[in-house]
């Protein structure tokens, strides 16, 4: 990233749209970072059924990820529903990430073509579940545990990489431990574009102007 970028210039890829991935882009994006979610819906969530999620009485899992899959559209991510990462590498200035998207054409024997892809961006935050194998191609450190090394900010060993959720943990796996990663990963990747401490504050009075006519009546 060069001296002179401003946040509209700023790029975010997010590898996984659940609770962690799709927390870290709703920050991201909502605060002018570009931000691609790349997703092959197999989150946990959709087996879950949530009693203990602080401030949500009960929700269906599945409930739970379609309106927080509405709520980073509203603000503008760019969600790459069934388009999988397949390789995840640094580049001069950021990361370029692969992606492989099963794709209806067939050959004539029958085997389904699969559309590749390429992606650059200034940040990546690795949102994967316990699966961690993109975070270990990448060159990220590990624990003792088996699980990707990270701080409070979540930010791995390589730097603008940062690995959420379940990844980070041998078992205490909660979808509000996964939501809060990833939301530290985001505010960490704005505090660095910004080079100064953020936060994403809200007031009573901003309701109008950031959600229209979605406000409640
Ligand atoms: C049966 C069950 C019940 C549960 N009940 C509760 C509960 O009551 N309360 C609670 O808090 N938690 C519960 N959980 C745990 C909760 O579901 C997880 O903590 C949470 O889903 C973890 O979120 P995550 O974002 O870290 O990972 P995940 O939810 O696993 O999301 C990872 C996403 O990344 C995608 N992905 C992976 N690799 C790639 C790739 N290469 N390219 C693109 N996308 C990729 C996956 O398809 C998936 O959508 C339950 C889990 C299970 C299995």
């Amino acid at each position: 990233m060069s001296d002179e970028t401003t946040p509209d210039d700023v790029s975010v890829i997010v590898v996984g749209g659940g609770p962690a991935g799709l927390s870290a882009a709703l920050f991201t994006v909502k605060n002018g970072l570009e931000t691609t979610v790349f997703d092959t819906d197999e989150t946990w969530m959709h087996k879950a059924h949530l009693f203990n999620y602080l401030g949500v009485g009960s929700v269906g899992g599945s409930e739970f990820m379609a309106t927080a899959r509405q709520q980073v559209d509203d603000f503008g991510v760019d969600r790459r529903q069934d388009e999988a990462v397949t390789a995840v590498s640094e580049a001069d200035d950021g990361f370029v990430v692969e992606t492989s998207v099963a794709s209806e054409t067939q050959r004539a024997d029958g085997e389904a073509v699969d559309a590749d892809d390429e992606h650059e961006a200034d940040f990546v935050v690795l949102a994967t579940g316990a699966n961690r194998d993109l975070a270990d191609e990448l060159g990220c450190a590990f624990d003792d545990d088996d699980t990707v090394d990270v701080g409070v900010d979540m930010e791995t060993s390589v730097d603008g990489a940062y690995a959420t959720g379940a990844m980070v943990r041998p078992e205490e796996w909660q979808a509000a431990i996964s939501v809060g990663d990833g939301a530290a990963a985001a505010l960490n990747i704005l505090s660095t574009v910004k080079g100064e401490h953020y936060h994403d504050f809200d007031v009573p009075a901003d309701a109008e102007r950031v959600f229209g006519e979605h406000v409640a009546e």
